[in-house]
């Protein structure tokens, strides 16, 4: 599997970086998981704006679903002719969510003229040539994270969540284990809402996970704290998420 960073601001966009928006290819199937703000510009750095085979949307808050909204009008007023519908995969009421966010859409059902929504539940599945398994994290809203699995390499992301004991089992002795951590040790505490640094390195020692990448780390944040917090409980590799940076799994 290969993995690109397209975008991994947390909740809004920062001067480098778009919002949540990873993609994940292998044997040249092309998943996206999140398209947060600014991250359709992005993606166009890494591959053509239809060469997409599906999307996962991890929840629906706006940092990690807005750009559907310009990638429909991509897709649906396509010069060379409208878009066959692309598997989105989402909680329940993406197509709903998406449409009222476009706000006048030619019809109710046009979304799904270009996307193919399916409703996601904690449960394991196939996507293109992948093994996926999802579970509810702790965030105020459904939200998912996933395990994704191919050739024996496995990868997981994290979603938005607070601590969470689906957490641990979805990063069980992953290859890869790409964690938001949102806040900071010792300045913001809000269960079940976002991890800091500490809390994901502790969720990736209970997980035997093999390597951590730390992602949606606000503007307002200085990683290099969540960085130090996250190394200081987890004894395996750390780093943080970067645009453009790609990871061989
Ligand atoms: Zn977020
Ligand atoms: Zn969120």
């Amino acid at each position: 599997m290969k993995l690109t960073v397209v975008g991994c601001s947390g909740s809004f966009p920062s001067a480098e970086s778009a919002c949540s928006s990873y993609l994940v290819e292998a044997d040249g199937f092309r998943l996206l998981l999140d398209m947060g703000n600014g991250a359709l510009g992005e993606l166009q750095r890494h591959c053509g704006l239809y060469d997409l085979d599906a999307i996962f949307l991890s929840h629906l808050h706006a940092d990690h679903c807005i750009d559907m909204c310009g990638y429909f009008v991509a897709r649906y007023y396509r010069h060379d002719g409208r878009c066959d519908p692309l598997p989105v995969y989402g909680p329940e009421g993406t197509e709903h969510r998406l449409t009222t966010a476009y706000a006048d859409t030619p019809s109710a059902s046009s979304m799904s003229e270009v996307f193919d929504f399916h409703t996601v539940k904690p449960s394991t599945f196939e996507i293109g040539p992948f093994l996926v398994h999802t579970e509810r994290v702790a965030h105020p809203v459904e939200a998912y994270g996933i395990r994704i699995e191919h050739g024996g390499r496995t990868l997981t992301y994290s979603g938005d969540t607070g601590v969470s004991p689906a957490l641990d089992d979805l990063a069980r002795d992953a290859d890869l284990f790409l964690c938001e951590a949102a806040f900071t040790h010792g300045k913001e505490n809000i269960p079940d809402l976002h991890l800091n640094g500490r809390e994901a390195g502790e969720t990736a020692a209970r997980a035997g996970a093999r390597r951590l990448i730390l992602t949606h780390i606000p503007p307002w944040t200085d990683p290099q704290i969540n960085l130090t917090d996250a190394r200081g409980v987890y004894a395996g590799p750390v780093g943080l998420a970067a645009p453009g940076t790609t990871y061989e799994i």
